[in-house]
């Protein structure tokens, strides 16, 4: 299975890469992203197959499809590390909520969210891939909150590797600033920047796109890559997942063999649910794709009129801050999908430029075949944790906006939904301890304790050791010093 280019090729990159490729250099021609040529059709029958297996044999079931050119000791190997999540039988429980309402948690691995199901696997293949080839990586890394500590976890003292990791000052929660902040290996950079997320991953591409930066890494010998969604080994890892929670719903008796289902995302980059949408080109019986967003709601208003449109648009802080984006860069792989190389091109060059593009009407057409979205503000996230809280739930305000495109989006009342879960609790402590407790203005580790005892559940030991830890990385800089921060930091 091959690479190519979502805005087309310039001549300056190759035209068509493999997947290691694809992993080791994310960026390609006009500024575009590597996304698969085809993609493999699973089909029923792989379904029947796989009825009953193990996340790691349907997992490896699904690379093997994508022909992925790795070795199968190097993919075991990643796969394996799903065995350190919280049940090694099951790294992904589904649980029903409500009648018609399953949620996946993806967050059982060691960083408490999402980004672990596909950061665990990606930092060994990459780390592997670079050894064999006797090459050293640096991996930038721009988070809004999880993407930094699940890939600072990743790798975490891996050979060939360094990270430099960007976080907006202010914008993430108390947990996440320490997950990544008290990481001590050597091979691992944190560095606090003036600004929002959006700085951050404009930062980053920059960086990704600058030759002169290229040149001066290359003077050490060291090539450059990134972590973040934009990079297609992530984007892999997580359409796994989706195929996976279909297959728990026929377990479970709630669905049978080729029933439709609605998948529900609370999105920002949009890589969570670009893994399902291709899922559903794959074969999976999906009937739609519910978008969330918090009040940053671009994406709604993108799948809801055509138009996208950033112009006097500021990111606004939210109780659900991973989701706090304006420019969400897997809707470019959407767009290359849907309409081809020169059309993204066009579109995305418009956004560059202009800060809007509009879809035509048959384009808005086909978009809306597959998505439907709503967003919800942070008083209505607070509700839906209250009130699911009440019937028995916890949940994270990322997961909690998903409840609103579920009330909201669904055409056919008579199919079940699949709302993914992509935080535990102890990520966003102080909201949930307001909705469910009553108690405002909590530091995180005061709503701990008070959601402990209220939900009667333990605060799981490595969130409760950051609050002890030494802060080792103190980094907090402007956006137009990253670039020689990261310099000194190589040596
Ligand atoms: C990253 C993240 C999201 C958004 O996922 P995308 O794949 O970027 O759309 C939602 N919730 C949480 C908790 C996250 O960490």
């Amino acid at each position: 299975m091959n690479f190519i280019e979502t805005r087309g090729n310039d001549g300056h990159f190759p035209k068509e890469i493999t997947f290691s490729q694809a992993i080791l250099s994310p960026m390609s021609s006009f500024g575009g992203l590597y996304s698969p040529k085809t993609l493999p059709q699973l089909g029923q029958d792989f379904l029947e197959q796989h009825l009953n297996s193990h996340y790691k044999t349907l997992a490896k079931a699904i690379l093997d499809a994508f022909e992925v050119d790795i070795d199968d000791a190097i993919i075991n190997a990643a796969l394996s590390l799903y065995d350190q999540f919280d049940d090694p039988k099951n790294p992904v429980p589904v649980v029903k909520v409500k009648e018609d309402l399953y949620v996946s948690e993806l967050y059982h691995g060691p960083t408490r969210a999402f980004k672990d199901m596909a950061l665990q696997p990606f930092g060994t293949v990459l780390s592997a891939i670079a050894q064999a080839r006797n090459e050293k990586y640096l991996i930038l890394a721009a988070t809004s909150g999880d993407t930094g500590p699940a890939a600072l976890d990743t790798f975490r003292n891996k050979d060939n590797v360094q990270v430099a990791c960007l976080y907006p000052e202010g914008g993430t929660s108390d947990v996440q600033r320490l997950q990544m902040v008290t990481e001590d290996a050597a091979n691992l950079k944190v560095i606090g920047i003036k600004g929002d997320f959006d700085d951050a991953q404009s930062a980053l591409k920059t960086l990704l796109t600058s030759d002169s930066f290229k040149a001066k890494l290359q003077e050490q010998h060291i090539s450059l890559s990134a972590a973040n969604s934009v990079n297609f080994g992530r984007i892999i890892f997580q359409t796994i997942y989706h195929v996976h929670s279909y297959l728990e719903l026929i377990r479970q008796g709630a669905i049978t063999m080729g029933d439709k289902v609605y998948l529900n995302v609370p999105s920002g980059n949009f890589g969570n649910a670009l893994g399902g949408y291709y899922a559903m080109k794959m074969g999976l019986p999906v009937e739609q794709i519910l978008i969330a967003s918090n009040n940053n709601n671009v994406l709604t208003t993108f799948i809801n009129t055509g138009v996208y449109d950033l112009r006097d648009l500021r990111v606004i802080p939210t109780t659900s801050p991973a989701m706090d984006i304006l420019k969400s860069s897997n809707i470019e792989r959407i767009l290359f999908d849907m309409f081809g190389a020169q059309r993204t091109k066009e579109l995305m060059l418009a956004l560059d430029k202009d800060k809007h593009y509009a879809l035509n009407s048959a384009e808005l057409a086909q978009l809306q075949a597959v998505f439907a979205a709503d967003f919800c503000n942070d008083a209505e996230g607070e509700a839906y944790i209250k009130q699911t809280f009440a019937e028995g739930y916890l949940m994270d305000p990322h997961t909690a906006t998903c409840f609103k495109a579920y009330e909201t989006c669904r055409k056919n009342p008579a199919l079940k939904t699949i709302v993914y879960s992509t935080a535990e609790w102890t990520k966003f402590s102080p909201v949930i301890a307001e909705s469910i407790a009553n108690q405002s203005g909590l530091n995180d580790i005061e709503a701990l304790k008070v959601i402990s005892e209220k939900a009667k559940l333990p605060i799981p030991a490595p969130i409760a050791a950051l609050f002890d830890k030494p802060q080792t990385q103190s980094t907090v800089i402007d956006k137009t010093e990253i670039e020689q921060e990261i310099l000194n930091f190589l040596g």
